[in-house]
C-alpha cells in the first residue's frame, strides 16, 4: 500500500467465530478430540481472534500452537512466538499492560488484533491446503467486519498466500518476502484498499535459527507505525 489510506469507515458487519467443535476440516476435529483426551486443562478448540474489530491493524499467523494458543486460548499466548509477538506490540504502542503468558494477564492491545489463517492447532504445526482454504471463510468474514482496518501483518508465507487468495489475487503475483509490502484491493472487500506487510514467522525455529532476529522484526513494527502516523 502505497499510502496507507484508511479505509471508508462503515458499520462493522456481524462476525462469529466458528463453534467449540467446528467439523469443517475433519482431521482437525480427530486432533481436536485426541488433545481434549491428552491435555484436558488445554483450550482445545477454534482459538478466536484477540483485539477488536474496529482495529487498524490484523496481524495473521500460521494456527494456534499445541502447547500455547491451543493451551492458553489466546492466540500466539504461551509459547516461544508470543515471547516474541507480544513485547514487540509492547514496544511498538500496539499493546498495553503486561505480557504473562495467560489469556486472563489483561493485556489489552491497542488498534490492533491478531488472529490466524487456521484456527484450529493442526499436528506438527501443518494444517493442510484444504483446511487452510475451510478456514479461510472466518478471516474472510472477519476482515469484512473491520472498518477502520488499514493494514494486514502476515507471519509467514502460508498466512500470506491465504490472506492473497482471500483477496482473488494469485499467490505469483503477490510473492511472499520478509519486509515487503503490497497493497491489496478486493471488490469482494468493497474494493477496500489495504496494506499487506510480510515477516517471517516468529517461531522458535526461525529465531533459533536467526532467519529472524528481534532487529529484523522490531524494524517491520517500525515501518508500520511509520506508515500509520
Ligand atoms: S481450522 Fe477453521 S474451518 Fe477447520 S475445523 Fe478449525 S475452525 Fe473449522
Amino acid at each position: 500500500m502505497q499510502g496507507g489510506a484508511p479505509v471508508t469507515t462503515a458499520a462493522p458487519l456481524s462476525f462469529s467465530e466458528p463453534g467449540r467443535d467446528c467439523s469443517l476440516c475433519p482431521r482437525l476435529e480427530t486432533f481436536r478430540r485426541d488433545n481434549r483426551r491428552a491435555l484436558p486443562d488445554g483450550f482445545n478448540a477454534p482459538v478466536p481472534a484477540f483485539g477488536s474489530l474496529d482495529a487498524e491493524l490484523l496481524i495473521v499467523g500460521l494456527a494456534p500452537g499445541l502447547h500455547g494458543a491451543n493451551r492458553t486460548g489466546r492466540p500466539f499466548t504461551g509459547d516461544w512466538a508470543g515471547d516474541m509477538l507480544y513485547p514487540a506490540l509492547l514496544r511498538h504502542g500496539f499493546a498495553q499492560g503486561d505480557y504473562c503468558e495467560r489469556a486472563d494477564d489483561g493485556l489489552r492491545l491497542r488498534k490492533c488484533r491478531i488472529s490466524n489463517a487456521v484456527r484450529c492447532v493442526p499436528p506438527q504445526n501443518k494444517p493442510t491446503p484444504g483446511e487452510i482454504a475451510a478456514c479461510r471463510s472466518f478471516l474472510a468474514n472477519e476482515i469484512a467486519a473491520m472498518p477502520n482496518l488499514r493494514a494486514l501483518l502476515c507471519l509467514g508465507r502460508v498466512a500470506h498466500d491465504s490472506v492473497v487468495r482471500l483477496f482473488g489475487a494469485k499467490a505469483k503475483a503477490f510473492p511472499f518476502a520478509h519486509g515487503a509490502k503490497h497493497r491489496l484491493e478486493s471488490h469482494r472487500l468493497e474494493s477496500r484498499g489495504l496494506a499487506l506487510y510480510d515477516c517471517y514467522h516468529c517461531s522458535r525455529y526461525n529465531t533459533n535459527t536467526g532467519v529472524l532476529t528481534q532487529e529484523m522484526f522490531d524494524a517491520v513494527f517500525a515501518r508500520i507505525v511509520a506508515d500509520f502516523s
